[in-house]
């Protein structure tokens, strides 16, 4: 049996010119799978009965399961948990963010691996480790069943970004392919500057991905103004030191030209001081970024904590003062398990064997 899900509008049509039909099917069923989110055959009223029944019996279109849905009090964040057909879970995160009084921005954060091999110190995802990359069918159906959902309520996604949990960068080929149908203007759609991906800093995959033409926006987590304390956050940080990611970066935007968010986690006593913000400014001048100060999402039994709100503001102003942009976003999702891995790791005990 054939997953119609995951293939291109190209590869629907080849698919039915191999089994002796026209190559306009191909275009249909792929606006009925991405555009109308459908993946029940009986109800694509535009193909025949008979194709729909000759369809059945040599194809299927898979779906990732919701096994459950939290919705935070005041509906800003909400986390799903999906069941994989290996039983494998996954998570993603839906934010709305207010836009202006009538209407707000949904951004949705989807997962590329199930758990994560990076070890991270402050990160609930790589407590279990990597169980294994996510297909691209999985990435982008994430996508799908969440958007199916809100059409109920006429929302619609507006952003993707791809900083669920894993790596995205060492599931490179599957992440390129999903990227590739979730911008594609006859399915889902989402505008290719509406899009980040995250990583960790994987030297060799930024240079590639500087070629690859996606014309998304690229973020990389920073953490920290110096190796020592990076590499105290973040193992990766042993094989890819600062030096080495940021020239990674300066390489990435000299191609692409385009702006770098990084991610900068503030934890409290650790990378929070000023003189350590202005060593931060001082790294990236010349290279066009802005930085994302984030609080701290606290995991249980890890030992770092937020840093206090003060603090982090006056991080952000001394970091300003040197020419550099950068934002304070608001801590989110803490009520419902928001934090990377979280929700998995609860869920864990009661749906994993292994
Ligand atoms: N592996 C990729 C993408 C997944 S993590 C990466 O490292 O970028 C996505 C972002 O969430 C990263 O910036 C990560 O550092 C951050 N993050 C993970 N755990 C967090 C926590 N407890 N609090 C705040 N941010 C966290």
């Amino acid at each position: 049996m054939i997953d119609l899900k995951g293939k291109t509008e190209e590869e629907l049509s080849d698919f039915f010119i191999s089994t002796g039909e026209k190559s306009f099917r191909g275009k249909q069923l792929y606006q009925w799978i991405y555009y109308k989110k459908e993946s029940d055959l009986s109800q694509m009223t535009n193909i025949s009965k008979e194709l729909r029944e000759k369809l059945k019996k040599i194809a299927f279109i898979s779906d990732i399961k919701m096994l459950d849905r939290q919705i935070s009090e005041n509906r800003n964040t909400e986390k799903y948990l999906f069941e994989l057909s290996d039983r494998n879970l996954i998570e993603t995160v839906l934010m709305r963010y207010e836009e202006n009084h009538s209407s707000k921005r949904i951004t949705l954060c989807i997962s590329t691996q199930a758990g994560c091999a990076l070890k991270c110190s402050f990160c609930a995802s790589g407590l279990t480790g990597l169980v294994r990359n996510l297909t691209h069918v999985e990435i982008v159906d994430q996508v799908i069943q969440v958007q199916k959902l809100l059409s109920m309520s006429g929302e619609r996604i507006g952003n993707i970004v791809i900083m669920g949990i894993g790596e995205p960068l060492a599931n490179y080929d599957n992440l390129i392919k999903a990227v590739n149908m979730i911008k594609y203007s006859h399915g889902i759609g989402i505008g290719r500057k509406n899009i980040a991906i995250s990583t960790s800093g994987l030297v060799p995959a930024i240079k590639k991905l500087a070629h690859e033409g996606l014309g998304c926006k690229l973020a990389v987590s920073l953490h920290a103004y110096n190796n020592q304390i990076r590499s105290k956050l973040m193992p990766i940080n042993n094989t890819y030191p600062i030096e080495e990611l940021l020239e990674a970066c300066r390489y990435y935007q000299e191609v692409t030209d385009d702006r770098i968010t990084f991610e900068y986690v503030l934890i409290k006593g650790l990378n929070d001081n000023l003189s350590g913000a202005r060593k931060l400014a001082k790294m990236l001048k010349g290279l066009k970024c802005i930085i994302n100060l984030i609080p701290l999402n606290p995991v249980d039994h890890f030992p770092y904590s937020p840093a206090n709100i003060l603090t982090a503001q006056g991080f952000l102003m001394e970091i300003e003062k040197y020419g550099i942009n950068a934002t304070l976003r608001n801590e989110r999702g803490r009520s419902i398990d928001g934090a990377c891995g979280q929700l998995r790791a609860k869920h864990r005990g009661e749906f994993l064997t292994e």
